[in-house]
Protein backbone atom coordinates (compact mmCIF):
# COMPACT_ATOMS: atom_id res chain seq x y z
CA UNK A 1 0.00 0.00 0.00
CA UNK A 2 1.50 3.23 -1.03
CA UNK A 3 1.82 6.16 2.10
CA UNK A 4 4.69 7.03 4.32
CA UNK A 5 5.85 4.41 6.75
CA UNK A 6 8.02 5.01 9.76
CA UNK A 7 10.93 2.09 10.29
CA UNK A 8 12.90 2.40 13.48
CA UNK A 9 16.50 0.87 13.10
CA UNK A 10 18.80 -0.53 15.56
CA UNK A 11 20.60 1.50 18.00
CA UNK A 12 24.02 -0.14 17.93
CA UNK A 13 23.39 -4.21 16.99
CA UNK A 14 22.41 -4.63 13.32
CA UNK A 15 20.35 -7.90 14.39
CA UNK A 16 17.77 -5.70 16.15
CA UNK A 17 15.93 -4.81 12.61
CA UNK A 18 12.95 -6.55 13.44
CA UNK A 19 11.57 -8.71 10.53
CA UNK A 20 8.66 -6.42 9.20
CA UNK A 21 11.03 -3.42 9.06
CA UNK A 22 13.04 -5.70 6.66
CA UNK A 23 10.14 -5.98 4.70
CA UNK A 24 9.29 -2.74 4.34
CA UNK A 25 12.88 -1.67 3.32
CA UNK A 26 13.19 -4.16 0.51
CA UNK A 27 9.39 -2.95 -1.34
CA UNK A 28 10.06 0.61 -0.51
CA UNK A 29 9.97 2.65 -3.77
CA UNK A 30 12.49 5.35 -1.97
CA UNK A 31 14.12 5.57 1.47
CA UNK A 32 14.27 9.15 3.20
CA UNK A 33 16.79 8.44 5.14
CA UNK A 34 19.32 11.10 8.13
CA UNK A 35 22.41 10.10 6.20
CA UNK A 36 22.28 8.02 3.37
CA UNK A 37 25.85 6.59 4.21
CA UNK A 38 25.09 5.06 6.95
CA UNK A 39 21.68 3.56 5.84
CA UNK A 40 23.52 2.04 2.75
CA UNK A 41 25.22 -0.13 5.61
CA UNK A 42 22.24 -1.64 6.87
CA UNK A 43 20.88 -2.16 3.50
CA UNK A 44 24.11 -3.78 2.83
CA UNK A 45 23.66 -6.13 5.75
CA UNK A 46 20.06 -6.94 4.92
CA UNK A 47 21.29 -7.33 1.01
CA UNK A 48 19.28 -4.58 -0.48
CA UNK A 49 19.63 -2.32 -2.83
CA UNK A 50 16.65 0.22 -2.62
CA UNK A 51 16.68 4.20 -3.78
CA UNK A 52 17.29 6.60 -1.27
CA UNK A 53 17.30 10.34 -0.79
CA UNK A 54 18.79 12.66 2.15
CA UNK A 55 15.98 14.06 4.29
CA UNK A 56 16.41 16.23 7.12
CA UNK A 57 13.58 18.33 9.16
CA UNK A 58 15.74 22.06 7.77
CA UNK A 59 15.56 20.25 3.96
CA UNK A 60 13.98 23.07 1.60
CA UNK A 61 10.38 23.30 1.69
CA UNK A 62 10.59 21.67 -1.92
CA UNK A 63 12.94 18.49 -1.18
CA UNK A 64 9.41 17.26 1.49
CA UNK A 65 7.18 18.09 -0.54
CA UNK A 66 8.06 16.02 -3.28
CA UNK A 67 8.26 13.19 -1.00
CA UNK A 68 4.58 13.70 0.31
CA UNK A 69 3.51 14.13 -3.40
CA UNK A 70 5.19 10.43 -3.87
CA UNK A 71 3.30 8.99 -1.10
CA UNK A 72 0.25 9.42 -2.93
CA UNK A 73 1.06 5.97 -5.13
CA UNK A 74 4.50 4.87 -3.81
CA UNK A 75 6.30 3.39 -0.62
CA UNK A 76 8.17 6.36 0.77
CA UNK A 77 9.94 4.79 3.96
CA UNK A 78 11.66 7.44 6.83
CA UNK A 79 14.72 6.47 8.89
CA UNK A 80 17.12 8.13 11.23
CA UNK A 81 20.54 7.03 11.63
CA UNK A 82 19.64 5.04 14.26
CA UNK A 83 16.88 4.06 16.73
CA UNK A 84 12.71 5.88 15.97
CA UNK A 85 12.78 9.16 13.54
CA UNK A 86 11.64 12.02 14.87
CA UNK A 87 13.13 10.75 18.82
CA UNK A 88 15.87 13.51 18.62
CA UNK A 89 15.80 13.00 14.80
CA UNK A 90 14.48 14.63 11.70
CA UNK A 91 10.75 13.66 10.40
CA UNK A 92 8.34 15.66 12.49
CA UNK A 93 7.85 18.12 9.34
CA UNK A 94 7.70 15.47 6.98
CA UNK A 95 5.06 13.42 9.11
CA UNK A 96 2.78 16.81 9.85
CA UNK A 97 3.22 17.67 6.21
CA UNK A 98 1.98 14.23 5.74
CA UNK A 99 -0.55 13.72 7.35
CA UNK A 100 -1.53 17.52 6.24
CA UNK A 101 -2.25 16.42 2.64
CA UNK A 102 -3.96 13.29 4.23
CA UNK A 103 -1.50 10.23 3.31
CA UNK A 104 -1.58 6.95 4.36
CA UNK A 105 1.08 7.06 7.67
CA UNK A 106 2.04 4.00 9.40
CA UNK A 107 4.89 3.26 12.06
CA UNK A 108 7.39 0.00 12.39
CA UNK A 109 8.33 0.21 16.20
CA UNK A 110 11.83 -0.83 16.97
CA UNK A 111 14.50 0.24 18.50
CA UNK A 112 14.90 3.58 20.89
CA UNK A 113 17.69 4.63 22.97
CA UNK A 114 16.07 6.46 25.35
CA UNK A 115 13.57 3.88 26.20
CA UNK A 116 15.91 0.55 26.29
CA UNK A 117 17.71 2.99 29.36
CA UNK A 118 15.20 3.31 30.91
CA UNK A 119 14.16 -0.52 31.30
CA UNK A 120 18.39 -0.95 31.85
CA UNK A 121 18.67 1.73 34.74
CA UNK A 122 16.49 0.60 38.04
CA UNK A 123 14.86 3.93 38.10
CA UNK A 124 10.99 4.11 38.23
CA UNK A 125 9.83 3.70 34.96
CA UNK A 126 5.87 3.94 35.20
CA UNK A 127 6.11 7.74 34.69
CA UNK A 128 8.65 9.80 33.17
CA UNK A 129 10.07 12.81 30.48
CA UNK A 130 11.91 12.26 27.90
CA UNK A 131 14.04 15.79 27.23
CA UNK A 132 16.24 15.02 24.73
CA UNK A 133 19.60 16.92 24.66
CA UNK A 134 20.15 19.62 27.32
CA UNK A 135 21.14 23.13 25.67
CA UNK A 136 24.95 23.46 25.15
CA UNK A 137 25.20 27.04 26.83
CA UNK A 138 25.68 26.56 31.04
CA UNK A 139 22.87 29.32 31.83
CA UNK A 140 20.39 27.62 28.99
CA UNK A 141 20.98 24.16 30.54
CA UNK A 142 20.55 25.33 34.01
CA UNK A 143 17.33 27.31 33.21
CA UNK A 144 16.02 23.46 31.28
CA UNK A 145 16.89 21.88 34.27
CA UNK A 146 15.30 24.14 36.59
CA UNK A 147 11.86 23.55 34.70
CA UNK A 148 12.13 20.09 35.31
CA UNK A 149 12.91 20.19 39.59
CA UNK A 150 9.42 19.98 40.97
CA UNK A 151 8.37 17.17 38.34
CA UNK A 152 7.58 13.57 40.07
CA UNK A 153 9.22 11.45 36.77
CA UNK A 154 12.22 9.96 36.13
CA UNK A 155 14.04 12.59 33.93
CA UNK A 156 15.53 10.88 30.50
CA UNK A 157 18.70 12.87 28.62
CA UNK A 158 20.63 12.12 25.89
CA UNK A 159 24.57 12.83 26.13
CA UNK A 160 27.63 12.97 24.78
CA UNK A 161 30.88 11.69 26.08
CA UNK A 162 32.97 14.84 26.26
CA UNK A 163 29.72 17.10 28.01
CA UNK A 164 28.58 13.99 30.62
CA UNK A 165 30.44 15.05 33.27
CA UNK A 166 29.64 18.86 33.01
CA UNK A 167 26.35 17.81 32.66
CA UNK A 168 25.43 15.75 35.67
CA UNK A 169 27.60 18.51 37.69
CA UNK A 170 24.38 20.69 36.42
CA UNK A 171 21.92 18.03 37.18
CA UNK A 172 23.03 17.82 40.97
CA UNK A 173 23.05 21.52 40.99
CA UNK A 174 19.97 21.94 39.64
CA UNK A 175 17.80 18.97 41.30
CA UNK A 176 20.06 17.94 43.88
CA UNK A 177 22.04 14.93 44.82
CA UNK A 178 19.30 12.16 43.00
CA UNK A 179 19.66 8.68 42.15
CA UNK A 180 20.87 8.56 38.66
CA UNK A 181 21.72 6.17 35.98
CA UNK A 182 24.28 6.54 32.86
CA UNK A 183 23.54 3.92 30.38
CA UNK A 184 26.23 3.42 27.66
CA UNK A 185 26.75 1.81 24.21
CA UNK A 186 23.26 -0.11 24.19
CA UNK A 187 23.15 -3.33 22.56
CA UNK A 188 26.92 -3.37 21.58
CA UNK A 189 29.85 -5.10 22.74
CA UNK A 190 30.82 -2.13 25.92
CA UNK A 191 26.86 -1.81 26.99
CA UNK A 192 27.14 -0.70 30.59
CA UNK A 193 24.84 0.80 33.12
CA UNK A 194 26.26 2.38 35.91
CA UNK A 195 23.55 3.94 38.56
CA UNK A 196 24.39 5.95 41.56
CA UNK A 197 23.63 9.56 43.00
CA UNK A 198 24.50 12.53 40.86
CA UNK A 199 27.69 13.27 42.94
CA UNK A 200 29.07 10.51 42.48
CA UNK A 201 28.56 10.00 39.10
CA UNK A 202 29.81 13.67 38.09
CA UNK A 203 32.77 12.50 40.63
CA UNK A 204 33.24 9.51 37.88
CA UNK A 205 33.11 11.11 35.02
CA UNK A 206 34.90 14.04 35.77
CA UNK A 207 38.44 12.82 34.68
CA UNK A 208 37.71 10.18 32.37
CA UNK A 209 35.07 11.05 29.88
CA UNK A 210 33.41 7.91 28.54
CA UNK A 211 33.41 6.83 24.97
CA UNK A 212 30.21 6.06 22.71
CA UNK A 213 26.42 6.77 22.86
CA UNK A 214 25.25 7.65 26.12
CA UNK A 215 21.71 8.30 28.11
CA UNK A 216 21.57 9.92 31.21
CA UNK A 217 18.64 9.34 33.88
CA UNK A 218 17.33 10.91 36.63
CA UNK A 219 15.30 9.72 39.68
CA UNK A 220 12.14 11.57 41.07
CA UNK A 221 12.26 13.84 43.64
CA UNK A 222 11.48 12.44 47.61
CA UNK A 223 8.39 13.65 48.32
CA UNK A 224 9.50 16.01 50.60
CA UNK A 225 11.54 17.80 48.16
CA UNK A 226 8.74 18.14 46.20
CA UNK A 227 6.51 19.48 48.83
CA UNK A 228 9.09 22.18 49.58
CA UNK A 229 9.42 22.80 45.60
CA UNK A 230 5.27 23.04 45.98
CA UNK A 231 5.40 25.42 48.98
CA UNK A 232 8.08 27.83 46.91
CA UNK A 233 5.57 28.03 43.91
CA UNK A 234 2.97 28.55 46.36
CA UNK A 235 4.67 31.67 47.88
CA UNK A 236 5.50 33.26 44.77
CA UNK A 237 2.36 33.16 43.63
CA UNK A 238 0.90 34.55 46.56
CA UNK A 239 3.61 37.34 46.97
CA UNK A 240 2.63 37.98 42.95
CA UNK A 241 -1.01 38.32 43.66
CA UNK A 242 0.12 40.76 46.88
CA UNK A 243 1.65 42.53 44.99
CA UNK A 244 -1.15 43.51 42.38
N1 LIG B 1 16.36 8.43 17.33
C1 LIG B 1 17.32 7.81 18.22
C2 LIG B 1 16.59 6.90 19.20
O1 LIG B 1 15.48 6.45 18.90
O2 LIG B 1 17.13 6.61 20.26
C3 LIG B 1 18.15 8.86 18.93
C4 LIG B 1 18.92 9.74 18.00
S1 LIG B 1 19.92 10.94 18.81
C5 LIG B 1 20.49 11.90 17.48
C6 LIG B 1 21.36 10.07 19.23
C7 LIG B 1 21.54 9.92 20.73
O3 LIG B 1 20.81 8.80 21.21
C8 LIG B 1 22.97 9.64 21.14
O4 LIG B 1 23.72 10.87 21.24
C9 LIG B 1 22.79 8.99 22.49
O5 LIG B 1 22.52 9.96 23.48
C10 LIG B 1 21.53 8.17 22.24
N2 LIG B 1 21.89 6.80 21.77
C11 LIG B 1 21.79 6.33 20.51
N3 LIG B 1 22.23 5.06 20.46
C12 LIG B 1 22.60 4.73 21.71
C13 LIG B 1 23.15 3.55 22.30
N4 LIG B 1 23.40 2.45 21.58
N5 LIG B 1 23.42 3.56 23.63
C14 LIG B 1 23.18 4.66 24.38
N6 LIG B 1 22.67 5.81 23.87
C15 LIG B 1 22.39 5.84 22.55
Amino acid sequence: MPGLYIVATPIGNLGDITPRAAAVLARADVIAAEDTRVTAKLLAHLGLRVPMTPYHDHSDERARAALVARMADEVVVLVSDAGTPLISDPGYKLVRDARGAGRAITTLPGPCAAIAAITLSGLPSDRFLFAGFLPNKAKARADTIAEFAALRATLVFYESGPRLAATLTALAAGLGNREAAVAREISKLYEECVTGPLDDLAARYADAPPKGEIVVMVGPPQEQAVEAADDDAIDAALREALDE
